[in-house]
């Protein structure tokens, strides 16, 4: 098998005296979508924003294609591609749709194919075409998941962090965002997702890893946890 793009290994972190990950240990391998499913204050989303050094990894090692990346700062991280789409999205609301996409390209210098990848943002996501001139603030939540994604795409990612993407959203629109997700991954960008959502990540991941309070305390092919009593009963309302 190929060397994982990003490896952690017996990462442990938190907030204060809260320690929110002890000794998270997982692989994401080119090509794949790989899912972390867990309750909520599990330590999801930490997981997530101690890859990308928003919060500090007090201990383990964080390997992103070969390279330790626990003391990259946070704002470097995309030019290596590796990307993050936040919970809760973080736009600007008051620049445009295009600007927020201009801001995702905020370190490459090919002006024309800057311009040929926003067009394939409008391609990807009709809506924002339509808005492109709409400020950013003023766009449905959906839509701002749309912008988010598309603006991280913008760095050309080859690992893209993907936190609740269906938070807060319509499942029309949900089906439609993950729709998009598949099809990024088709094109060649390796996912990591975080959702509270099981059933749909486990649909969309080829594997997942369980998080408890901070640890990870299973790991298997997507399917397989899918038809796992054990997650059946505890995430997916069974
Ligand atoms: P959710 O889906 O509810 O966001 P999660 O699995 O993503 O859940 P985290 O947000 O990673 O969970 O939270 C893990 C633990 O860290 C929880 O106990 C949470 O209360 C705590 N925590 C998260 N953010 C902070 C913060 N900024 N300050 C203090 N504690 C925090």
């Amino acid at each position: 098998m190929s060397e994982p793009i990003l490896e952690l290994e017996d990462v442990h972190a938190g907030y204060g005296s809260i320690k929110a990950l002890k000794g998270i240990s997982l692989k994401v391998y080119p090509g794949e979508i790989v899912t972390i499913i867990g309750a909520n204050g599990a330590g999801k989303s930490t997981t997530l924003m101690t890859i990308c050094n928003i919060v500090k990894a007090e201990k383990g090692r964080i390997v992103y294609q070969g390279q330790l990346i626990n003391k990259v700062l946070s704002a470097k991280l995309p030019t290596m591609g590796l990307c993050q789409v936040p919970e809760g999205r973080r736009i600007f609301p008051r620049l445009t749709v295009k600007e927020n996409l201009r801001l995702g390209a905020f370190f490459r210098n090919d002006t024309n194919q800057i311009m040929k990848d926003i067009e394939y943002s409008y391609d990807l996501f009709p809506i924002l075409g339509e808005r492109r001139n709409q400020e950013g603030g003023t766009l449905s939540g959906g839509e701002q998941q749309m912008l988010a994604i598309a603006r991280a795409l913008m760095a050309r990612p080859r690992l893209l962090l993907l936190d609740e993407p269906s938070l807060g959203l319509a499942p029309l629109i949900v089906q439609q965002i993950f729709d998009i997700i598949k099809k990024i991954n088709k094109e060649g960008t390796t996912i990591l997702l975080v959702e509270q959502n099981a059933n749909l990540a486990l649909q969309t991941a080829g594997r997942g890893y369980v998080v408890e309070t901070g640890k990870i305390t299973l790991e298997d092919d997507a399917r397989a946890l899918l038809s796992n009593p054990k997650i059946r009963e505890a995430y997916l309302g069974e």
